[in-house]
């Protein structure tokens, strides 16, 4: 009997070792990570896989990439948490504020790891797969611990289109095994490289401003939870030791005492591991925390310990000698991301009450003593469009706003630096910063940024009333919206079968309606000059789709609903005799051609300058634009073409003479930044660079050459020279039509100390900056000296054509919303 009582037993449990069995990434994949790439969808079958076979973990896909690969993230709970995920999500909302009701103080800490946001940085999203493994694991009793007090969200890539163009790349140049010699070709990405998405966006500056898909649907999905605790995994050049937190300064001013001691017993925590191994590391340098849009600054700004960690890895496929003649391989790389990934668990499950109880404070902070000197704004209402577009993304971001307040009220005016009294009309925007995302509002709107004259690793300048182009106060005191929304009449004047149809011209929507309109093959205008009629002005640059010579029989209905479908305000004249200006008729009345565009691109090319341009045309305005490589620029027939657009890059070889006959012939060019320094002494092109004298002189001043320098001190000196990206002003002639719809200045973006002569009688200087043009943002000593007087937009006649220079990137990661338009009256607007 006693026999059989034990075949039974064993057999018991055969099986229920069995059906608790999950395979490894090992077992799964059949290969061990590290001896190949595994491509993204395997990844996704796996994290699939141990959704449906481990009662701890649920998927969830929350987006999808351009090219269509899924967005998902797992959550990896106890058996208790794992079936109440909406509660505790509810309650840590709660928790901040966010969502109404009590919250309980006793809920899980979230920990949020995401991994391979760039696509060439690959090794992360393998040790994302042994991570899960490892939590799962019925084997490992570590971990379970962890989860009785801690959530883990596992959101494996980022990036998956950057991440297939790397892998791709790589398996299809490798040999049978890895070749580590790094001459070899299969560390050499190819132009465009893996790092960056369809669109060439780097997606780790685009948390804030999610302009692109992947982001919106992750920061939208990551604002619905809020995690205690988010790590954004890299990897950095081959050489490096691992990094980790603490971060290095500047930190900026709104990072919480808590928030810093957290990264320092996350790093310390780290370093057991890394310490225990033998392994390098190093800390509190090169990563700082200001610009707003990383997977770092982004999760501190939004109450949480936002970190990034850096592996040793780009272009160093399955392993690559490094200069100490250590051989780094893929395995090694999971295994430290591995590492990291599952000491940042452990040290978060230890401290989770504590960790709870801070990002509450950290809210309750928010509500009641909102950082930064302003407690309010109000954005003045003078371009609709760009308000909407504004309203957009502070939603995006969980900010809350209204329209209309009191009278009388006193702020700072950021257009001119002054406190002055004005009054709130009903469709003003009005931010009271008593609020839970009081300290990203800060960050947002702050008018100087708090820098530290020290290095940083990005643009140290962003406050968007100069990104959006729109008048703002900020409010020493709370101010309180009226209204929740806009009173708008969008009724459209009568008569029914105008002689013509105006839309004023001032916003990307505008630009929308002109691209669709020209793809319907309707002819339409625009006037050089303002006019009058009906007792309404329209200024420089209004389209006018005027009835004669567009003979569609539904004519009236494809122009209104079109307009109507982009929320374009449309006016309707009876005759095409005007009130005051010119006549609907007359000379200065000019015709819009529906143009032909090329985008350069491909080996030279910068491919963000270049992505941001193409996703411009194709998300954006929605209008048809040709990719042709640099290198065939020689070969293939420029007169099919009405535009060209160079992008920043360095156009050594580019057949100039071409380029420029075709100008003489009616062409358009557009060079922007370093492609117009390139022109520069090129024949036929007039630009020129500034000589920068002065900023010698002064150089000569501040620092002597007898002066000796020091060794120590060589950061700082080449400070001087630089400028991380700061905004200036620039005095726009809005009576061209590459400043139509801006009013008579324009904040830029400035990202290097370009600047041009100004143009002489072949040219028109239309964006020109003056001596105290800077306004916020570092910019070096000897930098700022020489940014003063000088042309920074301008177009060249030359034969039939034009030449259009841009000193600066009007669509700067896309979120320089004023530079668009700016950019689209280069396309559409000048020229003959
Ligand atoms: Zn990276």
């Amino acid at each position: 009997m006693r026999r059989y009582l034990t075949l039974f037993l064993s057999i018991f449990l055969f099986i229920s070792a069995q059906a608790q069995k999950i395979q490894s990434p090992a077992e799964f994949l059949g290969y061990k990570l590290g001896e190949r790439f595994t491509p993204h969808y395997r990844i996704v079958d796996y994290f699939k896989y141990i959704a449906q076979s481990s009662k701890n973990v649920k998927l969830q896909q929350y987006g999808s990439t351009n090219e269509g690969r899924p967005l998902l993230v797992v959550f990896i709970a106890s058996d208790d948490n794992i079936n109440r995920l909406e509660d505790i999500r509810k309650n840590n909302l709660r928790l901040a504020g966010i969502e109404s009701g009590t919250a309980n103080a006793l809920t899980p800490a979230i920990v949020w790891l995401s991994y391979n946001v760039h696509g060439n940085e690959p090794s992360s999203s393998e040790a994302a797969m042994q991570t899960l493994f490892d939590l799962v694991d019925p084997a490992t009793a570590k971990t379970k611990e962890y989860l009785k007090n801690t959530v883990v969200v596992i959101d494996p890539c980022l990036n998956p289109d950057g991440r297939e163009r790397y892998v791709n790349f790589y398996n299809s140049v490798r040999g049978i095994a890895g070749d580590a010699n790094p001459a070899s070709r299969e560390h050499m990405e190819p132009w465009p490289g893996g790092r960056v998405n369809h669109y060439y966006f780097d997606l780790n500056r685009d948390w804030a401003w999610q302009t692109q898909q992947e982001s919106q649907a992750r920061v939208g999905f990551y604002n619905q939870w809020l995690p205690q605790v988010h790590v954004d995994f890299h990897e950095q050049g081959v050489n490096a030791p691992y990094y980790f937190a603490p971060a290095a300064e500047p930190f900026h001013k709104v990072i919480s005492h808590w928030q810093r001691e957290f990264q320092t017993t996350i790093g310390k925590n780290n370093a057991k591991y890394f310490d225990r191994n033998g392994w390098m590391y190093f800390t509190k340098e090169e990563f700082d925390l200001l610009y707003p849009s990383y997977g770092d600054t982004y999760p501190l700004y939004n109450g949480s310990i936002g970190m990034t960690y850096e592996q040793a890895g780009i272009s160093a496929g399955l392993a690559v000698v490094k200069h100490d003649g250590d051989t780094l391989t893929l395995a090694d790389r999971i295994l430290h991301h591995y590492t990291t990934g599952m000491s940042t668990v452990e040290i978060a499950s230890a401290n989770a009450p504590k960790l709870i109880g801070e990002f509450k404070k950290f809210f309750d902070n928010s509500i009641s003593d909102p950082p930064g000197e302003y407690k309010g704004y109000v954005v003045k209402n003078d371009n609709l469009d760009n308000i909407k577009a504004l309203a957009k993304l502070l939603d995006r971001n969980g900010i809350q706003y209204g329209f209309g307040g009191p009278k009388g009220l006193s702020g700072f005016n950021y257009f001119n630096n002054k406190t002055e009294t004005f009054n709130v009309d009903a469709n003003d925007m009005v931010i009271d910063a008593h609020q839970p995302k009081a300290v990203l509002l800060n960050v947002l709107f702050e008018p100087k940024t708090f820098v530290a004259d020290s290095n940083t690793y990005d643009i140290t300048a962003w406050a968007l009333p100069y990104a959006y182009g729109l008048k703002t106060y900020g409010l020493k005191v709370s101010v309180k919206p009226q209204f929740a929304k806009m009173t708008i009449d969008r009724d459209m004047d009568t008569p029914a079968s105008p002689y013509a149809y105006v839309c004023e011209w001032k916003s990307m929507q505008d630009v929308q309606f002109l691209a669709a309109l020209l793809k319907m093959n309707i002819k339409v205008r625009y006037s050089e000059k303002p006019f009058e009629e009906g007792g309404k002005q329209f200024a420089a640059g209004s389209l006018i789709i005027a009835r004669a010579g567009n003979k569609q029989p539904d004519f009236d209905e494809l122009v209104t609903s079109t307009a109507y479908h982009l929320g374009c305000l449309l006016s309707r004249l009876a005759s095409g005799f005007v009130d005051k200006g010119n006549d609907l008729g007359s000379s200065s009345i000019r015709y819009i051609n529906k143009p032909s565009v090329m985008l350069v691109a491909g080996d030279g090319v910068s491919s963000g300058s270049m992505g941001e341009v193409w996703q411009l045309f194709e998300q954006q305005i929605g209008y048809p634009v040709t990719v042709v490589r640099l290198q065939d620029l020689n070969r293939i027939k420029l007169s099919d073409f009405d535009v060209i657009i160079l992008p920043d890059g360095s156009y050594g070889n580019a057949p100039f003479e071409k380029l420029q006959n075709w100008v003489n012939e009616g062409g358009k060019l557009i060079a922007m930044e370093n492609a117009a320094s390139t022109l520069v002494d090129k024949k036929g092109f007039s630009v020129k660079n500034k000589e920068d004298k002065k900023a010698d002189k002064d150089d000569k001043k501040a620092a002597p050459v007898e002066e000796v320098k020091s060794y120590d001190n060589r950061d700082r000196e080449s400070l001087r020279s630089s400028i991380p990206g700061a905004i200036y002003r620039v005095n726009i002639d809005n009576t061209h039509p590459l400043g139509f719809g801006l009013p008579d200045f324009y904040y830029t973006l400035k990202l290097n100390d370009e600047l041009f002569e100004f143009l002489g009688d072949d040219g028109w200087n239309v964006g020109t900056i003056s001596k105290d043009a800077y306004v916020a943002g570092f910019v070096g000593q000897k930098t700022k000296a020489k940014l003063s007087k000088g042309m920074v937009l301008g177009v060249q006649n030359a034969g039939h054509g034009s030449i259009i220079y841009m000193a600066d990137d009007p669509l700067f990661r896309s979120f320089w919303q004023n530079g668009k338009l700016l950019f689209s009256n280069a396309v559409f607007m000048v020229g003959k």
